[in-house]
């Protein structure tokens, strides 16, 4: 089961943060080495609840504080009962309550000769997705409250990843700071003229930009939480210069992750790379069953399998897979949207080639191998059995799940390396590449997405 395969990776890993985080803080402080990351920061104590935009800003800035901690981005989110102001999970459950970007994590000191090195854990742990899991995980087993009564508060705007996924979800979303990069109001307009209709609607809705002492007034709709409070205004340009700061360190604490793939060696004919191949066949039992010859040229073997994925998972309407540069498809889910209505195809097939790797690199067995086998996501191909739909918002989430994971600037390639068997489930490619041309700068310029058929 993709679904909870994946998710229970992502909780487990979590938990053992806040576990371990007194521990780490320890160690880190005692080093008398230079750090190239963040200074170190307790794992936050979470209040129950909060009663106005500064102290939800305050908590979620916390948070992200400890993103940086980590080794990897300081950004934050938590979802808050809008009639009461409790913080859900600090409520509900006394192991999740708010949550940092995990994008990236320093690797054990083990394996790193006591350096601090991070490297990418998934491109997909962002804040408000990994919140959104949480909340669908426990939903019934907390009664938990409605989405339209919670406000997702976050640090930084949601990117479109996460935007397709809280739309989808139904939260209303708190915003702190803008991202012109990345973030659903890149322009910081509020009008969101990079969503497709009816997501645009939506969102004017279930989106609300904090006004500041001094500074903006409110921009968005009358649903979120604290909407008519406002914060401090060195809160929310903390929240940008932490996030800021935190890029350039997890550059520059960043183990080379990015190998080019004529430095490597194929995991299917390297006997040293046993371990590798039966991770990922634990992930995902379809991993290395099937090898193109070239691979961006997938196969009618591969369109098959996508089929069956779909048709053997309870609910699920489409699938997707992973084919890194040797060939090989190491990961390839069908959704599971029947128990999750936001865990795409794609996500699952991202998270589990992702997750993978970081386990991998991370344990000191299997730590050179996993170096020389693996490289970043961006240089094999995605295959989707459908196009992803334009006007649907988990298919949004799947554009921005694809842009976070590239993440850089790629040179245009004929065969694309995002490709699909077949058409969107509705809604056409035309208007799908409209929907990518309007998208924030990440998406439409730096990465700038190009779906193709398979031919
Ligand atoms: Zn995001």
């Amino acid at each position: 089961m993709p679904e909870q395969l994946t998710r229970r990776n992502l909780l487990k890993a979590a938990t053992v943060i806040s576990a371990v985080s007194a521990v780490g803080l320890t160690a880190c402080s005692s080093s008398s080495t230079p750090q190239a990351t963040a200074s170190p920061v307790a794992s936050p104590t979470l209040p129950k609840t909060v009663s106005n935009a500064e102290e939800a800003g305050q908590l979620v800035l916390q948070y992200a504080k400890y993103g940086a901690s980590i080794g990897s981005y300081a950004i934050a989110g938590a979802l808050i009962h809008n009639a009461t102001g409790n913080v859900i999970g600090a409520v509900a459950s006394n192991v999740l309550f708010a949550i940092q970007n995990r994008v990236n994590q320093f690797l054990d000191q083990a394996v790193t000769s006591g350096s601090n090195e991070s490297f990418p854990f998934d491109p997909t742990a962002h804040g408000e997705r990994q919140l959104t899991y949480w909340y669908f995980e426990n939903r019934k087993k907390l009664n938990l409250p409605d989405p339209q009564d919670i406000t997702l508060v976050t640090s930084l705007d949601p990117c479109a990843m996460c935007t397709g996924t809280v739309l989808a979800a139904g939260f209303n979303v708190g915003v702190f700071a803008i991202d012109p990069f990345a973030g659903i109001n890149f322009n910081s307009t509020g009008t969101f003229v990079d969503l497709p209709e009816p997501l645009r609607a939506q969102a004017k809705r279930r989106f609300g930009y904090y006004g500041t002492q001094g500074g903006r007034a409110y921009v968005g709709g009358p649903s979120v939480a604290f909407s008519g409070t406002l914060a401090n205004q060195s809160t929310l340009d903390d929240c940008y210069s932490v996030y800021k700061a935190s890029s350039d360190n997890v550059l520059a604490s960043r183990k080379g992750s990015d190998t080019d793939p004529s430095q490597l060696v194929d995991p299917a004919t390297n006997p040293q790379a046993a371990a590798v191949i039966s991770a990922y066949q634990q992930a995902c039992p379809s991993a290395f069953s099937i090898k193109l010859a070239n691979y961006r040229q997938p196969t009618p073997a591969l369109h098959a399998l996508l089929k069956k994925l779909r048709d053997t998972t309870p609910g699920a309407k489409s699938a997707a897979a992973y084919v890194d540069p040797f060939g090989n498809v190491l990961s390839a889910f069908a959704d599971s949207m029947a128990t999750d209505p936001v865990a795409t195809a794609l996500q699952n097939v991202i998270q589990a080639y992702s997750q993978t790797r970081f386990n991998l690199t991370n344990s000191s067995s299997t730590h050179d191998i996993a170096l020389k086998s693996l490289t970043s996501a961006k240089y094999g191909t995605f295959v989707f059995l459908n196009a992803p739909s334009p006007r649907v918002a988990t298919s949004f989430a799947d554009l921005g799940a694809y842009g976070s994971t590239v993440g850089t600037k790629a040179p245009v390639l004929d065969p694309s390396p995002f490709q699909y068997f077949e058409p969107p489930l509705s809604g056409t490619v035309s208007e799908l590449r409209k929907v990518i041309a309007a998208m924030p700068p990440l998406y439409s310029q730096l990465v700038a997405i190009n779906p193709q058929p398979v031919r």
